[in-house]
């Protein structure tokens, strides 16, 4: 029986969240406590590539939790040899460590970018990051991010990461010096908007770091595992990077992240780097049946085919209703409110039956399940266009209440 009334008092106060507590998922559809179906056009934060609840990930689950949970860090498991076997045959690394959460993979990048430099670099430790980056939430990963709402928490801050700014290769240039071991960024920063870094800034900035000898690190923490159309984002660029790290959809739902590197960056020494849960072999048998599944033919050009659908829904969403532009790709797609509008159509949205995210005031953010359906996309536009028509009616309504208001 599900209590009409649940009391979260007992868990500490983080951030600002709605009344709804949510007790059930399936595929693209989230249940509250009164049994009020949402469709989720956010999922768990581009977490659930394959929606709530997929039968690949209870059958991992429940298989590998008869089987082996975990035989303790220190030894080998089948699982992780199998999902790091796996993560490198589809992609241009060769060795991958693996972890809980997005920002112990990114802490693992630097330490990894750290230990390069002291022994190929001279020392090198410094790792230019971008402007409105974002990397996690850890001491060192807050350091990395450009994210200005950090910028005065917790200080003193993490030393060695000097911002640049998207797109502007001059601005990393400037940066490179003795000091300099590595350049990281996302390959469409999504905290931030969904902001992209365009192919060639990619290319040239591929070709910079190489000249300096300095490691390029790519943080697809939420562009990997297909989340973008192709596997991984650097794909579209053409290019090749040292270092990358996944999270989110990696595990779809469960917590599970990995640092992948090329074979000559790859140089962690015993006592370097570990962690009681990194390799466990309950997380990383999702993580195999996650990607075994994004990696079937066809799985990918689904995801183009339904960005296709859905932008051309937010163009035209936008004509209507006189917004801005829809950046992203594949099914990571932003639309531009012009306005600082984010908070009221989500809670609007909220109300309606839908969630939708507003990374900044002046944008929404896309980022259904992989698997969406051209249904549901099509479900998704319809009620948006609901929630911005009520959105701007109240808008002026208060106007004109406002202009005749005689005090
Ligand atoms: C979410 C995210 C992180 C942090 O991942 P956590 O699992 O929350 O620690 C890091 N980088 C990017 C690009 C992200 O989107």
């Amino acid at each position: 029986m599900t209590p009409s009334v649940l009391d979260t008092n007992a868990l500490m106060s983080i951030t600002h969240r709605p009344p709804q507590v949510f007790m059930r998922g399936a595929g693209m559809w989230l249940w509250d406590q009164d049994g009020k179906p949402y469709l989720d056009f956010v999922q768990g934060w581009a977490v659930n590539g394959l929606g709530h609840c997929p039968p690949q990930i209870h059958d991992a689950l429940m298989r590998q939790s008869q089987t082996l949970i975990t035989p303790s860090p220190a030894y080998w498991n089948a699982p992780a040899a199998q999902l790091a076997h796996s993560l490198c045959e589809h992609s241009v690394f060769n060795r991958v460590f693996l972890a809980s959460s997005g920002a112990e993979a990114n802490e693992g990048a630097i330490k990894l970018a750290r230990r390069y430099g002291q022994n190929f670099r001279q020392g090198a430790y410094e790792i230019i990051t971008f402007e409105g980056g974002f990397h996690g939430r850890t001491l060192a990963t807050m350091s990395a991010c450009g994210k200005p709402a950090f910028a005065k928490l917790f200080e003193p801050k993490v030393p060695g990461f000097p911002k640049a700014v998207l797109n502007d290769l001059s601005s990393v240039e400037q940066l490179i010096g003795a000091d300099t071991v590595a350049v990281m960024l996302e390959p469409i920063q999504g905290e931030a908007g969904v902001h992209e870094a365009r192919p060639d800034f990619l290319r040239a900035l591929r070709d910079l770091t190489r000249a300096h000898g300095v490691l390029l690190i790519v943080d697809e923490i939420q562009t990997g595992v297909g989340r973008t159309g192709t596997l991984w984002a650097y794909e579209r660029a053409g290019i090749q990077p040292d270092i990358m790290t996944l999270g989110k959809g990696l595990g779809g739902g469960v917590p599970l992240s990995a640092l992948l590197a090329i074979e000559q960056v790859a140089c962690f020494e015993p006592g370097d780097q570990g962690g009681t849960y990194c390799g466990n072999p309950l997380m990383a048998a999702v993580g195999e049946a996650v990607l075994q599944t994004v990696a079937k033919p066809g799985f990918l050009a689904h995801v183009r085919e339904r960005s296709g659908q859905l932008r051309a829904g937010l163009v035209s969403l936008s004509n209507v209703h006189g917004l801005g532009e829809v950046r992203g790709q594949g099914l990571l797609l932003a639309l531009a409110l012009g306005q600082s509008l984010g908070a009221q159509v989500v809670s609007q949205a909220l109300q309606d039956g839908l969630l939708i995210n507003s990374p900044r005031p002046d944008s929404l953010r896309l980022m259904p399940a992989l698997n969406v359906t051209s249904g549901e996309v099509d479900l998704m536009l319809d009620r948006l266009d609901g929630v911005l028509r009520r959105v701007s009616r109240r808008k002026r309504s208060d106007a004109v209440i406002h202009v005749s208001d005689p005090t």
